[in-house]
């Protein structure tokens, strides 16, 4: 399936496609190949304040005054587009991202799902009516849109974390500006092009690409931007909420983690073992929440540590266009490096690192930024490695002795966006969701994000919940009015 354009990807602004103001253009690559895929046009300054300017104008003259039912029939044919597309749109992410093509097809199989659940229950949302004490005073609330709000992307899952914003923000009625990854821009590209075609008017949705520290900084900082709703890593999720203070902008900060999957002795070991390899195999453990500190009792860690390491064997890592890939390449040689440079600082602060998985491709003639799934043995919480994301197939494995250790390990950390934990005590289950410093707790099982639960961050790992109908209320203001009659 030929599904890379030869051209240079064009900004979407208003109606127009354009090459931009100054005709730039930057390679995107495969990471399995480490070739370049495409190039894509680089917007300017002037670019972003056209964008900004177009979204405006498009919510100031209609899209604010259409009603929910209008937005959510036209979100419904964008869902209906979208699944025409898929499997397109799911080899443009593996050919982009390095996702083997399995993933890609099934990470992407709930997005029409959640373009038509935000549809759905948007004209289910309004504002109350407060009774006073005054019988002559009406008291009521309206739940209104913020205006222009700023989406910006990382390049893990580009595809899956774009819908999830984009649909709650246009069925409050916001108007938007997308500014994916400069790593992996083509999927929103992909997007991009359905707009029209599902009858949305131009100004709605627009695209701009380009880097975070120029394209992304100015888009968050302009004036008419009222939201930015951020993914990516923590330390420039704080950059944004420093640049945006200033402005009093209401922003989401969807952040990095550092995951614990904690294995008490009484639990089902088999399912611990398929949760924490899949959370390493699954986009070469580029996940938000992939668990990533493995917190095992003392008395069954051998056992555990056996299975995994049986199954971490038989991974496949190769093609990622290959359907009996189980593993691709890292996103970029940078990332390769990042990842490559913390194994050997786990080396070096005492852990063991173990590599496990078989490349199927001669890594000797093939220079794509592969890395094999690697266990960190007889870690420690406390070392640099358990402490800081490393966002690749690395998991630092630590002992623990009873319940209370394991819950002062599992929170001693800066993050706190999900955590898993598998044992048969019901009491103990329950004592530990509620003890955990977490946004997302999965018991017995893996943490699966869904569109249609809140999700985000506790501590550095994020601020506000984006998905489920909490992602409504992040994208709309309320107001009080009170009339006397
Ligand atoms: P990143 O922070 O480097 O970049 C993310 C996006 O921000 C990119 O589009 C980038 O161009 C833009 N950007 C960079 N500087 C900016 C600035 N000053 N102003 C505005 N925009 C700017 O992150 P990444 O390396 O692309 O992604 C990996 C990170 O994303 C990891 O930390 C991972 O945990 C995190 N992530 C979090 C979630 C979540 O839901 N919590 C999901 C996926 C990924």
């Amino acid at each position: 399936m030929n599904v890379i354009d030869s051209q240079p990807y064009e900004l979407l602004i208003g109606q127009r496609w354009t090459a931009g103001s100054q005709g730039h253009t930057f390679d995107t690559l495969n990471p399995a190949t480490g070739q370049v895929l495409a190039q894509v046009h680089e917007a300017s300054e002037a670019d972003v304040d056209a964008a900004v300017r177009a979204a405006h104008e498009a919510y100031e003259k209609y899209w604010r005054k259409t009603t929910p039912a209008e937005r959510g029939r036209l979100l419904r044919r964008l869902a209906a587009l979208f699944e025409r597309d898929r499997e397109k749109i799911a080899w443009i992410e593996t050919l982009n991202v390095g996702k083997p093509i399995t993933h890609s097809l099934d990470s992407l199989k709930a997005m029409p799902s959640s373009l038509e659940y935000f549809a759905g229950i948007i004209p289910a949302v309004r504002g109350e009516t407060i009774p006073v004490g005054d019988n002559d005073v009406l008291n009521f609330t309206l739940r209104e849109p913020l205006g222009v709000c700023a989406l910006i992307t990382p390049w893990n899952y580009p595809m899956t974390l774009t819908v999830n914003k984009l649909g709650p923000a246009l069925a409050a009625g916001n108007t938007v500006i997308l500014k994916p990854s400069e790593v992996t821009p083509l999927s929103a590209m992909a997007l991009a092009r359905l707009f029209e075609e599902a009858g949305f008017p131009p100004g709605v949705v627009n695209v701009v690409n380009g880097q975070g520290a120029t394209v992304g900084e100015r888009l968050v900082t302009h004036s008419l931007v009222s939201r930015v709703s951020f993914t990516g890593g923590t330390v420039t999720g704080a950059r944004i909420q420093a640049s945006t203070a200033s402005d009093v902008k209401r922003v989401t900060l969807e952040l990095g983690g550092k995951s614990p999957l904690i294995v008490f002795a009484d639990a089902p070991l088999d399912k611990a073992v398929a949760v924490a390899a899949g959370d390493i195999i699954k986009n070469s453990g580029q996940v938000c929440i992939a668990c990533t500190r493995l917190l095992v009792q003392e008395s069954v860690r051998d056992e555990f540590l056996g299975q995994l390491q049986q199954r971490l064997d038989t991974v496949r890592v190769g093609s990622p266009s290959d359907a009996a890939t189980e593993m691709g390449p890292l996103v970029s040689a940078a990332q390769k490096k990042r990842v490559e440079k913390y194994i050997q600082l786990a080396g070096d602060e005492g852990a063991t690192p173990a590599v496990h998985g078989n490349l199927l491709l001669d890594n000797a003639t093939q220079p794509g930024f592969f890395v094999r799934p690697t266990l960190l043995l007889n870690s420690h919480n406390r070392m640099q490695s358990a402490q800081d994301e490393i966002f690749g197939p690395v998991q630092s494995v630590i002992g623990f002795r009873d319940e209370a250790d394991a819950l002062r390990i599992a929170n001693d950390s800066r993050y706190g966006l999900a955590a898993v934990l598998f044992t048969h005590d019901g009491g103990r289950a329950l004592r530990m969701a509620r003890g955990l410093q977490s946004g997302s707790v999965a018991i017995n099982t893996g943490v699966r994000t869904s569109f249609d639960a809140p999700f985000g961050g506790y501590k550095q790992s994020g601020i506000g919940k984006e998905r489920g109908l909490e992602a409504i209320y992040e994208n709309t203001q309320l107001k009080n009015v009170k009339y006397d009659m």
